[in-house]
């Protein structure tokens, strides 16, 4: 069924009786053209264009659990496209081009707010550092300001500008960046693949990855074995496990990364705001939640959930910047697994096994991702090429040395740097 007001008030009239359950829940078959092991954002992603972009629809997405209970239902929901060296800055760009389009390709509300986004700084270095980032964004076709103090207190005058340990002296203020509603995105691109034929398998949990003379031949899975031409590992947090059924070692860490919400409060932060001092950020949620969260918690772990002392340092974060936050009650936590590669950048490429792909390294910004990520792996998967936007992200470079782009200087031990 297609979603539209005439729909809800047809079906308002009519007793409700015409919705449908927006996936079907199908067995999985003996084979398909493609497999894809994990139902996470970037897994539905490449189902849902391989499908729309290049007509491949004889594709199963795998997954353990249930749709959206990985990391892309997890996340501090913040879209961006500010990144800064050549390679990610492109691939950022294009995926927020996909995002402002993407409710009306799916059908679907997934919520997509472009509320702006501003990271502060906190010393004259800093801002040199954003007036060049800034310059980048604008050089590559999206948009960034400048803001002085005046400019970062207009926007948000409840921070705290003098008082607190590290000054604001301004800000840069990216208008295009904002928030989706996470969960949202998983069950949009779901729709949209199930719409398409493609076949959403959940509690179907991969145990191994069969390869015969050098080709991938299918799966295993606790549902039975599963033949496919192709298979691609979409598993974020999992990746070096599954990576190690196809006998790879991959320069993966999983790290736990929390997230953090409030109880519902009137409208008070309309903007996503980064604290350029400390790994902090926020936003406001439709239901009113105050959402944030902070660093890794800096040990490799494969747990869901995460630590107190982290708990506390976001919080102490939060206090620092706007003291205000100290009256809200925090309602929940949570924790997800992040897929940490060494240089804070991902990998969208082959493997050394024909018709094995890989999609990882999505550190803590991968949600942004969810579009242009799909979009690269399902291109690749179907034509053989890596897509312009996505051809820097190869995973000989760590091997090589050549080509990495250190965006942030974090990489899987940020905490060295
Ligand atoms: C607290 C937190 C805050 C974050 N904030 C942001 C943010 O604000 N902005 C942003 O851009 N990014 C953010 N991220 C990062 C972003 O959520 C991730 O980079 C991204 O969601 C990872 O890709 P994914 O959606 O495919 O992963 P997932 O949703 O984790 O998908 C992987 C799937 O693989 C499945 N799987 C694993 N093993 C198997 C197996 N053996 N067989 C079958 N299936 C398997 C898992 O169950 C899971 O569903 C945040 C992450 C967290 C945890």
């Amino acid at each position: 069924m297609r979603y539209s007001a005439w729909a809800i008030a047809r079906e308002g009239l009519t007793g409700n009786r015409g919705w449908r359950p927006a996936w079907r829940d199908p067995d999985p078959k003996p084979a398909y053209d493609v497999v894809i092991i994990g139902g996470g954002g970037h897994g539905l992603s490449t189902a849902y264009y391989l499908a729309r972009n290049h007509g491949i629809t004889n594709v199963a997405v795998l997954e353990k659990g249930y749709l959206g209970g990985g990391n892309v239902g997890r996340n501090t929901t913040i879209v961006r496209a500010n990144y800064m060296l050549e390679g990610n800055s492109q691939f950022y760009s294009h995926s927020l081009k996909l995002w402002e389009g993407l409710e009306a390709d799916l059908n679907y509300n997934v919520m997509h707010s472009q509320r702006g986004q501003i990271m502060l700084a906190h010393s004259d270095g800093q801002r040199d550092l954003f007036a060049r980032r800034g310059n980048m964004m604008i050089s590559q076709g999206d948009d960034a300001e400048l803001l002085d103090v005046d400019g970062v207190r207009r926007h948000l005058p409840y921070l705290d500008f003098e008082q607190t340990r590290f000054p604001i002296f301004g800000g840069l203020l990216h208008r295009r960046g904002g928030t989706a509603r996470h969960d949202a995105v998983a069950w949009g691109l779901a729709r949209g693949a199930d719409r398409r034929g493609v076949d959403l398998v959940q509690n179907c949990e991969v145990t191994g990855i069969d390869i015969e003379n050098g080709r991938v031949t299918g799966v295993q899975t606790s549902r039975g074995a599963i033949r496919a031409k192709k298979v691609a590992i979409v598993v974020a947090g999992r990746t070096g496990q599954i990576a190690a059924m196809a006998g790879m070692r991959v320069p993966i860490e999983s790290h736990v990364l929390q997230a953090f919400v409030t109880e519902g409060l009137k409208p008070c932060i309309d903007h996503v705001v980064s604290y350029g001092m400390g790994h902090f950020y926020i936003s406001q949620s439709d239901k009113g939640g105050l959402v944030f969260g902070g660093d890794l918690d800096f040990y490799a772990s494969y747990a869901q959930r995460g630590n107190l002392p982290m708990a506390e340092h976001v919080m102490e974060a939060a206090m620092t910047l706007m003291p205000m936050i100290g009256r809200a009650r925090v309602l929940r936590s949570w924790g997800g697994i992040m897929d940490m590669s060494p240089d804070g950048s991902p990998v969208i490429d082959r493997t050394h096994v024909d018709g094995l792909y890989l999609n990882c390294g999505w550190n803590y910004g991968g949600f942004k991702a969810v579009p242009g990520s799909g979009y690269a792996l399902a291109h690749l998967m179907a034509t053989g090429t890596p897509h312009d936007s996505a051809a820097k992200f190869r995973l000989d470079r760590f091997e090589t040395g050549r080509g990495l782009m250190d965006e942030e200087g974090t990489g899987a031990q940020h905490n060295l740097h």
